[in-house]
């Protein structure tokens, strides 16, 4: 079953993702080569807890963090652990939140020092794939319509897109249905509505699309352990235009200002 949300459930929505929007912000801060995925995760966990929230993940199902935080060939639900990041890596940090009873729900994957050409434009691709994603995500279209603009893009670039995970309704829970799978046909699946709120989160793997599941019970990777990257926005469906209610503003300024330097 679908909750559909009023305006003010969405402005507080807003608020979760603001809080989700501004951790994410400063992880971007602190990561880089040297910094344990741990370390970010207390990061946020504190800034979280200081700005009223609760972490969004933490014990979810028996998960042990905050944040999700899945390196080079890990796809989503990495464990953070003590091992310094390297120069070259890329990690998927996605950090959830509860504020106000509702949850918020972000994904960025970030660049660790100098990566390869190659694996910025695999980044590149997979963020602009949720662009187009968001696109798709208005009153009167299809969820098939979100998953086609994802898949179509991707693939023509010669990238796969995993099939098994999937995004999401969310709300006063954080999975919700309906799913919403980064693959689809145009014009097939539930009719979007005004009042659904979900996270549109594209994983985009250099390689083959086929996926495995770690020892630790937690951990996605690639099957041939090729490099995959993921980015996820929380999104209200609107007429005429996606209400994107999460942000990767406070990242990308931090990214930027670095860049100058
Ligand atoms: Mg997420
Ligand atoms: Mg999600």
């Amino acid at each position: 079953m679908i909750f559909f949300k009023t305006d003010e459930e969405i402005e507080l929505m807003r608020a979760s993702n603001l809080l989700v929007a501004r951790t994410l912000g400063e992880v971007a801060k602190a990561i880089k080569p040297g910094v344990s995925t741990l370390e970010l995760d207390k990061i946020a966990e504190t800034f979280i807890r200081d700005n009223g929230g609760v972490p969004g993940f933490l014990n979810y199902h028996g998960f042990p963090n905050t944040l999700c935080t899945s390196v080079n060939q890990h796809v989503v639900h990495g464990i953070p652990n003590k091992t310094p990041l390297k120069n070259g890596d890329i990690v998927s940090v996605d950090c959830g939140a509860l504020l106000n009873g509702f949850f918020g729900d972000s994904a960025y994957t970030f660049e660790i020092g100098e990566v390869k050409p190659e694996i910025k434009k695999l980044l590149a691709a997979t963020k602009q794939s949720l662009l187009l994603g968001i696109e798709q995500a208005i009153d009167g279209n299809r969820l098939g319509d979100i998953g086609f603009a994802v898949q179509e893009y991707t693939e023509k670039l010669g990238y796969s897109v995993v099939r098994e995970m999937v995004g999401h309704g969310i709300g006063k829970n954080l999975h919700e249905a309906p799913e919403v799978p980064n693959y689809g046909k145009r014009g097939n699946g539930i009719k979007l509505q005004s009042g659904m709120v979900i996270a549109i989160e594209p994983m985009i793997n250099m390689g083959k699309r086929q996926i495995v599941q770690e020892k630790d019970g937690w951990t996605i990777r690639t099957v041939d352990n090729q490099m995959s990257a993921h980015f996820e926005h929380t999104v209200a469906i609107r007429k005429g235009k996606a209400d994107v209610l999460s942000s990767f503003e406070f990242v990308e300024e931090v990214l930027h200002l670095q860049s100058e330097k």
